[in-house]
Order: structure tokens, then C-alpha cells, then sequence
């Protein structure tokens, strides 16, 4: 297990298998689930827009086997999407599976939520939720992050800090220290950038904003 080093870049969803030096990269599977083995932190999940795609229960009972491998620190990313075809029934089940399979491994989870974001907080109080829960990709407005960060949810940001005015460089200001992460997701751009852009936005030195993700990846993924 990488555990890394507190002046490390912690990328924490990445589609990109990176291995750079001075760097950790939390690498995201869909499929493929064999892949654990090569990459040393590792999230799986069934993402909604994949439901439609293959064999979706199938998909599910090889994400149950592979979760337990000791490089597969999340699940995810799995969640809800209000712009698919998919009926939001059908994703709020293999959510609600993914959260339970989470809860009873005791690993965070990485979640994809568009236009659900009243769902995804009924879903974590009807489901009493302890595991934390990232939503990662965030780009909402100011009422949306107010009412995440009342329920207890973690924020991760990526790509849309490096975009003008965007709705996650107004958030990522105000969000609490200790609850932030960073992403590439699937852009080309190293995660340098996107600290330099997260250490902009918060008037903080990218060195302090790595020492900080880093505690936050040890405690919410590692467990330390
Ligand atoms: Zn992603």
C-alpha cells in the first residue's frame, strides 16, 4: 500500500493510470475489475450511465468480489444522474446496493451526482450513511454546497477551477479545509495545475493545500 508523503499531489479520481513522481493517484475502474492488481489505490464502481450499457447485476456481483482487494480503497464512482434515460428507480437501486457494499467494507465512496442532489442527501439519511461520501466533479452553486456541507459530505474539485468563473471556483473559497479534495477525472491536465488553481481561489500556498488533502486522504481513505 502507497501511502504517500505529506508533500505529495493526492489526485483522488483519476481514469488515467498516472505514475508520477510525487504524486498519488487514486486510479477509478468501471471495468476490468482484474486491473486491481496492477495499480496500488484503485476505486470500482457501477456508474449510471453504465446501467443501461452492459449487464448491470453482473457488473455488480464482480464489483462485490473485487471491493475486498486491499488496493480497492473506494467505491465508486457510482451515484445518480437526472439527465439519463435511466429511470432514477433503476440507479437509486444500484446505488443503494454500492452504498451497503461501502458501509459494510468501511470505504469511502466517489460519487457521480447531476440534478439529484435532494435524492443523494434522502438516500444518505434514509440509509443512515457513516462511510463518507465525495462527490466528485463539483461545479454547483453556492445553496447546493451549503446544504452538502450541512449533511456531511465531502467535495472533490477538478477541471472546472482551470475554466473561467465557473461555479466551483465561487465554492471551493468557502468550503471547509477538511473536507476538500482534488481531481483530474478524465482531462489531460496534471494535478499540479489543479492545486495551483485550488491554492489560488483559497489564497493558500499549494505546498499547505497538499499537507492539508494529504491528512484528508490518509483519514477518509487509509484510515489513519
Ligand atoms: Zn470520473
Amino acid at each position: 500500500m502507497i501511502s504517500g508523503h505529506s508533500a505529495d499531489y493526492i489526485n483522488i479520481h483519476s481514469h488515467k493510470p498516472v505514475q508520477n513522481a510525487g504524486q498519488v493517484t487514486v486510479l477509478n475502474l468501471s471495468d476490468h475489475f482484474e486491473q486491481v492488481s496492477l495499480h496500488p489505490l484503485v476505486s470500482i464502481g457501477l456508474h449510471p450511465w453504465y446501467i443501461s450499457r452492459e449487464n448491470p447485476q453482473k457488473v455488480l456481483s464482480q464489483i462485490r468480489e473485487y471491493a475486498i482487494h486491499p488496493h480497492v480503497i473506494a467505491i465508486g464512482e457510482c451515484g445518480l444522474d437526472l439527465l439519463i434515460d435511466v429511470p432514477l428507480l433503476e440507479q437509486e437501486f444500484f446505488f443503494r446496493d454500492q452504498i451497503l457494499l461501502a458501509e459494510s467494507l468501511r470505504k469511502p465512496l466517489i460519487i457521480h451526482c447531476v440534478k439529484a442532489f435532494n435524492e443523494l442527501i434522502r438516500i444518505k439519511k434514509e440509509m443512515d450513511v457513516t462511510v463518507p461520501m465525495i462527490i466528485h466533479g463539483f461545479n454547483n452553486n453556492a445553496a447546493i454546497a451549503g446544504q452538502l456541507q450541512q449533511h456531511g459530505f465531502y467535495l472533490s474539485f477538478g477541471k472546472a477551477l482551470l475554466k473561467h468563473h465557473s461555479p466551483a471556483i465561487s465554492q471551493i473559497t468557502q468550503w471547509p479545509a477538511e473536507r476538500l479534495f482534488l481531481e483530474t477525472d478524465d482531462a489531460d491536465t496534471d494535478i499540479s495545475r489543479i492545486f495551483e488553481a485550488a491554492a489560488a481561489c483559497r489564497q493558500t500556498s499549494p505546498e499547505a493545500l497538499r499537507q492539508q488533502i494529504f491528512k484528508n486522504f490518509k483519514h477518509v481513505f487509509l484510515h489513519e
